[in-house]
């Protein structure tokens, strides 16, 4: 269809369709029956993300939700406490999935576009008392989603694990879009990972992948996650076309990270560029944008509107806030396009208004 090619999609790493060479990776996938631990292809991208990632093994799974819910009901009791960024996905888009599946609370914290340090976390950990419930597990985000694609910097992840380690807390990595951090620092996956009891990696974000995540961690880990995957009704039989996706965009799409990256900072200076919108945050890491539009001139739907009659989507996530994405099916000519017709809309409409 036409409207494939002229629309020029930004609302979300996750509208990226499998290429060519995806598609034939599937095709010619060996199977096997993956809940009878047969499926060749699958087993040999859980090696291949357990290598990467530095860990013992990994367990391919259908989603990054049911990923990260995994990780915690095989951390943690119900009646359980985990701590986490208040803006986090776990908390924010996963349906209260730690209560309704865990029977665990949160306690969210204030961080800075989801980043926060050890001494936001000194205090939270509850005392040994009947009434109370018992404090167990660190969720950190990296690339924050909500913090605009924020880095969630080494060091501080380095701190906050040994804190809780020597706490008797364990820390979970919800790394989404931990590519796009290791792409944008050069710091190897393994070197996030090393401090994480269990970490959660997407193939259908910027890498391009129809379906798919992982998680990883130790062998007892992965073996208690499997189970719960099944109990989650996450069991696959011939998961192998999926996992050929997986390993092909880990082969062909990982480095390639770096020019959204570049396009985003494109996209950025679009909206600097721009009368009466503002960067949320104004320095913009890896590939995701939240604009804010000047309350009394117009609204992010209103704005998301103009901007869809002339082909670019964008993601209003509230009255005055849209988000923006860039990713594998979004090519630099149309990031330069996008960008014109950014600034182009923003100034008609300045001048409507003035
Ligand atoms: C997308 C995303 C997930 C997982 O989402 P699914 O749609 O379930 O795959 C988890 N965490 C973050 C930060 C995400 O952006």
């Amino acid at each position: 269809m036409s409207h494939r090619q002229t629309v020029i999609d930004l609302r979300s790493d996750t509208v990226t369709r499998p290429t060519p060479g995806m598609r034939a990776a599937m095709a010619t996938a060996d199977v096997g029956d993956d809940v009878f631990g047969e499926d060749p292809t699958v087993r040999r991208l859980e090696e291949r993300v357990a290598e990467l990632l530095g860990k013992e093994a990994a367990l391919f799974v259908p989603s990054g939700t049911m990923s990260n819910q995994i990780c915690i009901k095989a951390h943690t009791q119900p009646g359980d406490e985990l701590i986490c960024d208040v803006n986090s996905h776990i908390y924010n888009y996963e349906a209260g999935g730690p209560a309704v599946l865990s029977g665990v609370m949160c306690r969210t914290i204030e961080g800075d576009c989801g980043v926060f340090d050890v001494a936001d976390l000194e205090g939270l950990i509850r005392p040994e008392n009947d009434h109370l419930v018992r404090t167990r597990l660190v969720c950190l985000e990296n690339t924050h989603n909500r913090g605009g694609g924020k880095i969630f910097p080494l060091e501080k992840i380095r701190a906050i694990a040994s804190w809780a380690h020597r706490h008797g807390l364990l820390v979970h990595l919800d790394g989404a879009r931990l590519w796009n951090a290791s792409i944008a620092t050069g710091v190897p996956l393994r070197d996030w990972a090393e401090h994480c009891d269990s970490v959660s990696v997407c193939f259908s974000k910027g890498l391009g992948a129809p379906v798919g995540s992982a998680l990883a961690g130790t062998k007892d880990f992965v073996k208690r996650a499997r189970k719960i995957r099944k109990l989650f009704g996450g069991g696959m039989r011939q998961a192998g076309v999926l996992a050929a996706a997986a390993l092909y965009a880990l082969e062909h799409h990982f480095h390639r990270l770096a020019e959204d990256h570049h396009h985003a900072q494109m996209l950025a200076q679009a909206v600097r560029n721009s009368p009466h919108l503002l960067l949320h945050p104004s320095v913009i890491e890896t590939n995701i944008l939240y604009a804010d539009v000047e309350p009394g001139w117009s609204t992010a739907p209103d704005f998301a509107r103009a901007l869809a009659q002339h082909g670019v989507l964008v993601l209003p996530v509230s009255p005055q806030r849209f988000r923006m994405v860039t990713h594998l099916d979004v090519s630099h000519a149309q990031v330069e396009q996008a960008a014109e017709i950014l600034e182009q809309t923003a100034r008609t409409l300045a001048l409507r208004a003035a």
